[in-house]
C-alpha cells in the first residue's frame, strides 16, 4: 500500500473527501470503523485499509474526519509511532483549544499537524468555491496545499492551529445571521406584500444584486473597527434606528417573528442614547462585544 493521502473516518463529510481526491487522480487510502461506507470507495479505485495504523502507513498525508476530538484521538492513538514524520489534517469539528490541544500532542510525538475546518456540505466537497480552513506551520501547509486544493479551496490562516475553529464558528454565525436575514426579507416580500408579494426566488435575484453592497460595507466598517473610529460617510446611526423602526413596523403588519428588528433597534438603540448617533454603523462592534459603558 502506497498511496499520496489516507482519509480516516468515512460518515458523511469524509466520504465526501476522500471521493474528491479520487475525483482530482489522488491516488486513496480509506479507513471506516464499518467497512460497508468503504465499499463505493473501493469501487471507485480506492485502497481500503484493515486498519487505522496501516491507513496511516499508506502514505505521507493523513486526513482524519470523526465526529469529535475525543473519538480522533481514541482511534488514532495506536498509530502515534506510524504518525511521526508524516502530515496529519484533522478535520474533525471542535473547539480552539481542542485544536491547540491535538497539535500539542502531535508535536511531542513528532509528528507534522494542521488543523482544519470544512466550511462545505458533503456534496460541495470538491467544488472550487467549497472552503476548507487550515492553520498549522505554514511549510507542512505549502507542502501538501496542491493534495489538499482537491476538496476545494485552501485557505491558510496561520501558524496558530486554533485559527480554522475560531473562524469556523464566526463564520457559522455569520451564515445563520445572513439566512435568517434573508428569510425575514422572503417573509416581508412574500404572500401579503406589496403588489400581492413577490417569489422568494424573485425577492432573491434582488438579494443577489445587493450583497456586493453588502461585502464592500463589510470591507469599510472592518478597516474602522480596526482603527477605533467610525465616521458616518452619510449614514449615520440616527437614520439607521429610523429605518430599523421601518423594519419593525413592517414585521408587525405583517407577524414576522424572526425577532431581527428588536436586536437591531436594542443595539443601536443604545448607542444613540449614550450619544453615537452621528457615527457610523460599526460604532456598534463596542456594544456587540460588550464593553461599552464599563
Ligand atoms: P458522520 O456522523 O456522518 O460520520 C461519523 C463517522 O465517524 C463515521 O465514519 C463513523 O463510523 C465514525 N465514528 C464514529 N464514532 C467512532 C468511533 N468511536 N470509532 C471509529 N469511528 C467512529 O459524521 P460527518 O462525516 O458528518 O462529520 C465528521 C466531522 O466533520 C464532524 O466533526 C462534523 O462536525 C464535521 N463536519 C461535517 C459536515 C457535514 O456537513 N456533514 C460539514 C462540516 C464539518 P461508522 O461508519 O462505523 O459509524
Amino acid at each position: 500500500m502506497d498511496t499520496e493521502v489516507s482519509v480516516i473516518g468515512l460518515g458523511a463529510l469524509g466520504s465526501a473527501l476522500a471521493g474528491a481526491f479520487l475525483s482530482a487522480g489522488h491516488s486513496t487510502t480509506v479507513w471506516n470503523r464499518t467497512r460497508a461506507k468503504a465499499l463505493p470507495l473501493v469501487a471507485r479505485g480506492a485502497v481500503e485499509a484493515a486498519s487505522p495504523e496501516a491507513a496511516v502507513g499508506a502514505g505521507p498525508l493523513v486526513v482524519v474526519c470523526l465526529p469529535t476530538y475525543d473519538v480522533a484521538r481514541e482511534v488514532l492513538s495506536p498509530c502515534a509511532a506510524g504518525l511521526v514524520g508524516r502530515t496529519l489534517v484533522n478535520l474533525t469539528s471542535g473547539s480552539p483549544a481542542h485544536a491547540r490541544d491535538a497539535a500539542g500532542r502531535a508535536r511531542e510525538l513528532g509528528v507534522r499537524y494542521l488543523d482544519g475546518a470544512a466550511l462545505a456540505a458533503p456534496s460541495w466537497v470538491g467544488r472550487p468555491d467549497s472552503l476548507q480552513l487550515y492553520g498549522g506551520p505554514r511549510p507542512v501547509f505549502e507542502a501538501h496545499r496542491g493534495v489538499l486544493a482537491a476538496l476545494g479551496d485552501p485557505v491558510y490562516l496561520g501558524d496558530d492551529p486554533a485559527l480554522p475553529a475560531v473562524h469556523d464558528i464566526a463564520l457559522l454565525g455569520l451564515l445563520w445571521s445572513a439566512l435568517t436575514g434573508w428569510l425575514h426579507g422572503v417573509a416581508l416580500t412574500g404572500a401579503d406584500g406589496p403588489g400581492g408579494g413577490v417569489s422568494a426566488t424573485a425577492y432573491t435575484a434582488v438579494v443577489g444584486r445587493w450583497m456586493p453592497t453588502v461585502g464592500r460595507l463589510m470591507g469599510e466598517y472592518a478597516r474602522q473597527v480596526d482603527a477605533g473610529a467610525y465616521p458616518a460617510g452619510g449614514f449615520p446611526l440616527d437614520q439607521h434606528l429610523m429605518l430599523m423602526g421601518l423594519l419593525e413596523h413592517a414585521g408587525e403588519l405583517r407577524g414576522v417573528e424572526s425577532g431581527l428588528p428588536q436586536a437591531f433597534l436594542g443595539l443601536a438603540g443604545r448607542a444613540v442614547e449614550d450619544g453615537h448617533g452621528a457615527d457610523g454603523y460599526a460604532r456598534l462592534i463596542e456594544y456587540v462585544r460588550g464593553r461599552a459603558g464599563r
